[in-house]
């Protein structure tokens, strides 16, 4: 079996967290197939997988990837690459490879367009490729396909590559807050008042399923995205009393308050009780309703983190990313998307230090690529995000070789009532400019 050992970059420092492999979990050494359904064998525990997202319990309706053929998960990197490499090349201008700024090295080397979620989705309304072939996760994909056109398609090499955070907030439970939010606020809450403001705009984070994305479009919402979250806040609230933001609470938050709106006025809102476990005062109170998720990756870090980076290396410069806890934003330097950390490093003068608060497989990058700087993770346990860890190039070379026969295999169509309301939605976010 091939596998891809992670290569270290973070400080050594040792942590009852740490395993012998030095990863949070050992079984992140194994190939990604190791959780992947086999005909004839009981399903894989419906379960992300080890590594950051062990904790989340995917849901029933997370699709299941088949065990890719052995010659895949046989194949030394080596072969591998030059398959993939002969496969885009057989391909020519028929494929684009999208690729995530949290995909491993192995893969992110194919991509032709590499970024964060926002960069992505710009980049699947321009492509003219009959395939796109999406290394991220579920939900990007998913995008992908509402912004393409209906003669493209959109392959995901690894169906079981989800995003816990994603399915932290479904159809059904944020329909349940919205009757119950008509309830409070009196129905329809979509409707101006006589200043013109509608009682609640819904927010989604680009980090969520087409089906919210859809909700959002057919009630005068919108999506965001890390880069620009700040500014559909801006829209949202130039229409509606009240955002209800899903389904990260701290992007929410830590967005919110750099806007001066105050905790007291951004409760939470937890899906399995009733109001949200809110009175109906604080719901009329609210100005920013944050549902209650959060990405597994971020939440790691921690203001003790930040003193231990600054005790170490007192000019040191904290990064980190807004779907961290509030308490290390305002620890932080400063907090940006995924582009502004690539950004932030790229244009720094050679010799400064960083301490980054986001995913693993990016710092490391980001250090290789500036041997001028001295980069390190906030978190000196290796805890990748797994489901981003599971697009191996294995699969990679699997779904090309298939396209290269004519076979579209992983394909992840949105269906055409779900996607004309998305596209509602995300053409709204397109059109705000990052501020
Ligand atoms: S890093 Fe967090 S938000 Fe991003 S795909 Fe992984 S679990 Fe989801």
């Amino acid at each position: 079996m091939s596998t891809t050992p992670l290569t270290l970059g973070t400080r050594p420092r040792t942590s009852p967290e740490t395993s012998s492999t030095g990863l949070c979990d050992p079984a992140l050494a194994d190939g990604p197939w190791a959780m992947d359904a086999v005909p004839g064998e009981a399903p894989p525990a419906p379960e992300y997988g080890p590594g950051s997202s062990r904790d989340d319990v995917a849901p029933a309706g997370t699709p299941v990837q088949q065990r890719i053929p052995e010659e895949y998960r046989r194949a030394p990197l080596p072969e591998l690459e030059a398959r993939i490499t002969a496969a885009k090349a057989a391909l020519g201008d028929r494929v684009v490879v999208l690729g995530h700024y949290y995909q491993r090295d192995e893969v992110v080397q194919h991509a032709d367009f590499l970024g964060d979620s926002y960069q992505l989705a710009q980049q699947a309304t321009t492509t003219a490729a009959e395939h796109v072939v999406f290394c991220g996760v579920h939900f990007m994909a998913e995008t992908a396909d509402v912004l393409t056109g209906d003669h493209q398609d959109v392959v995901l090499p690894n169906l079981a590559a989800g995003c816990s955070m994603a399915d932290m907030a479904d159809l059904d439970s944020v329909t349940a807050c919205w009757e119950q939010l008509e309830a409070v606020y009196g129905a329809p809450i979509d409707e101006p008042d006589a200043e013109g403001f509608v009682p609640v705009v819904p927010v989604t984070y680009m980090n969520s399923s087409a089906a919210l994305k859809a909700f959002c479009g057919d009630h005068g919402g919108i999506v965001c995205t890390s880069s620009n979250a700040a500014a559909v806040l801006e829209w949202a609230f130039a229409r509606g009393r009240r955002v209800l933001f899903f389904p990260d609470q701290h992007l929410g938050r830590n967005t919110g308050s750099a806007m001066g709106v105050p905790t007291s006025r951004m409760p939470v809102w937890d899906p399995r009780k009733p109001l949200g476990g809110n009175d109906a005062d604080v719901l009329h109170d609210a100005r920013v309703l944050l549902w209650r998720g959060w990405c597994s990756v971020h939440q790691r870090f921690t203001t003790a983190q930040v003193e231990a980076a600054r005790a170490a290396d007192p000019g040191v410069r904290v990064v980190v990313h807004p779907e961290c806890p509030k308490e290390v934003v305002d620890a932080a330097d400063e907090a940006g998307s995924t582009q502004h950390i690539e950004r932030v490093v790229r244009e720094a003068p050679p010799g400064t230090s960083f301490a980054i608060g986001t995913e693993i497989t990016m710092v490391q990058r980001l250090a290789a690529q500036h041997p001028d700087l001295t980069i390190t993770c906030l978190d000196p346990v290796v805890c990748p995000c797994s489901t981003m860890y599971r697009i191996h190039p294995g699969y990679l070379a699997w779904v090309l070789e298939a396209l290269v026969r004519g076979e579209v295999l992983n394909q992840v169509r949105v269906d055409a009532r779900t996607a004309v309301s998305a596209r509602v939605a995300l053409q709204r976010m397109l059109e705000v400019r990052p501020r």
